[in-house]
């Protein structure tokens, strides 16, 4: 089957357990203390990956997916290596860096040779938080201040906020999203985006990729039909949004 230059991520939603539960007290100085959690992000496995079987409904193709297996008690993978296990578990250190290195040789793949080219990564997320500022949300769109779709701002300025954009095309299927507008974009929120995206997105020197954090609220991933409508909603939305270009 073909592949298509679209990769989805999946950190928070693990079921194996390795040696040591993590421990807040444990955490190097270097790390940051607010961002510690243990619990998993429950139903986004199972949310990625009916994103991914319609984006295979509307493209005919496959997007590359990388998947994390342990539970977050014992790896966070949305975390820099020192913060995301318990040093002494080697079985956790093991786990996070054949994530990590996955998502790197997918990158390879899809990060063309043709050196113009872009791709996209989306690294799917579930959070509890039901508003930001204010403003009631079922999902979270993190850019990273807009640092992580750096590249595609190169290509086309006007295109993520336009109307083939990713948020004006969520909020047109009826979706309550944050940021509503380019300024509470670039202003920087909670949740607008971790380390998968700082590291992978276009801010960084492999510049060809376009790095979106999706966090999407429990109220429409805790249950399967809800899980199941809005899996077709927002593959709609990201597939009108990234056909142009893949
Ligand atoms: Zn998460």
């Amino acid at each position: 089957m073909t592949k298509i230059k679209l990769l989805f991520t999946c950190p928070h939603n693990g079921t194996q357990h390795t040696d040591k539960v993590r421990v807040i007290g444990d955490l190097p100085n270097t790390c940051i203390r607010s961002e510690f959690s243990i619990v998993n992000d429950i139903g986004t496995e199972d949310l990625t990956e009916r994103i991914i079987t319609h984006i295979h409904r509307l493209s005919g193709k496959d997007p590359y997916k990388q998947i994390a297996k342990v539970d977050r008690e014992y790896v966070d993978h949305n975390r820099e290596g020192p913060c995301a296990f318990e040093e002494s578990d080697l079985r956790a250190q093991t786990a996070y860096e054949e994530y990590h290195k996955g998502i790197l040789q997918i990158i390879e793949e899809i990060l063309p040779q043709n050196e113009n080219g872009i791709a996209f990564l989306f690294d799917i997320h579930g959070t509890d938080n039901v508003e930001v500022k204010g403003n009631f949300i079922e999902v979270i769109i993190g850019t990273d201040k807009g640092n992580s779709r750096q590249s595609l701002t190169e290509i086309s300025p006007d295109y993520f906020w336009g109307p083939h954009g990713l948020i004006p095309l969520l909020k047109k299927n009826g979706i309550r999203v944050f940021p509503r507008n380019e300024s509470e974009e670039i202003a920087g929120f909670e949740l607008d985006g971790g380390y998968t995206i700082q590291t992978y997105g276009s801010s960084q020197p492999r510049k060809g990729l376009v790095a979106i954090q999706i966090e999407v609220n429990r109220s429409i991933r805790g249950g399967m039909y809800c899980r199941e409508k809005f899996a077709a909603d927002i593959a709609d939305c990201i597939w009108s949004f990234v056909y142009p270009f893949i």
